[in-house]
């Protein structure tokens, strides 16, 4: 059966202090009382290579929140996905929509950034979701569904087994406003269905998706007691120890 996944993404929060406590708390919580789920932390890039030591990797996984779209070079700044792989992370996100929306990221730059990601052997959180206008006019499954395709659809089917699937409304991001288990729901099964046309039924049954947009441990057990919502892709509750690990309870009974 498909993992359920609670991860933190931690944005651009947290000096490298800050980052490394928060990290040690919940994994001394996580140690002590063992998640029902898969468990990520998603930080800065230049927390990983000092977080990842501390975790304790059966109950929490490390992940970056973006990669180059470029395999290694002239390209200053950027942080390659075998960098971020040599630092000892699992994961990484792609795709968050603060991504698309402030730094330009195409379809086609995601589609380079999740083959080099998958390459250098990262599990690829990839984030889907409308803005407040599309799902205003009905447009959500159509966005999503080219989201989709335009990243992920050329990848063979052994690779899509490392794709996580975020859906994350804009609207409901960072706003307080959270999609309500049923729209949630609804989305989710689109997205499986999407997924089964392309990749077969037993893929998309396998495949993960988290929901995420304002998800706080008041509203995660609602929204992960829905079929097809596999756990959350969480920020601002995700800075909190409590917050975090609250959310990642709601998997318990
Ligand atoms: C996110 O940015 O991935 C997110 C879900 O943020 P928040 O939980 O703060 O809405």
């Amino acid at each position: 059966m498909r993992k359920k996944i609670v991860a933190g993404n931690w944005k651009m929060n947290m000096t490298l202090p800050e980052g490394v406590a928060l990290a040690k708390e919940l994994n001394e919580q996580l140690t002590a009382d063992k998640p029902n789920c898969e468990v990520v932390i998603c930080t800065p890039f230049i927390h990983l290579a000092t977080i990842a030591p501390m975790l304790n990797d059966e109950v929490i996984k490390l992940g970056a929140e973006n990669c180059a779209d470029k395999a290694k070079g002239a390209y200053t700044g950027e942080v390659s996905a075998e960098m971020v792989k040599s630092t000892g992370a699992q994961y990484v996100i792609l795709g968050h929509s603060e991504r698309r929306a402030y730094y330009g990221e195409t379809a086609e730059i995601l589609k380079e950034k999740v083959k080099l990601a998958l390459a250098n052997g990262l599990k690829v959180i990839f984030c889907v979701g409308e803005v407040l206008e599309e799902r205003e006019a009905g447009k959500q499954n159509e966005v999503v569904s080219s989201q989709l395709a335009g990243s992920l659809f050329d990848l063979t089917a052994e690779e899509f087994a490392n794709i996580v699937i975020a859906y994350e409304p804009v609207w409901a991001i960072g706003t307080g406003k959270t999609a309500t288990a049923d729209q949630a729901q609804e989305i989710h099964a689109f997205i499986r269905k999407e997924i089964a046309k392309q990749f077969g039924e037993e893929v998309a049954q396998n495949t993960t998706i988290q929901y995420g947009g304002s998800c706080k441990p008041t509203n995660a057990k609602e929204l992960f007691a829905k079929p097809d919502v596999d756990g959350g892709l969480i920020g601002g509750a995700a800075l909190k120890a409590a917050d975090f690990k609250g959310i990642i309870d709601a998997w318990k009974e």
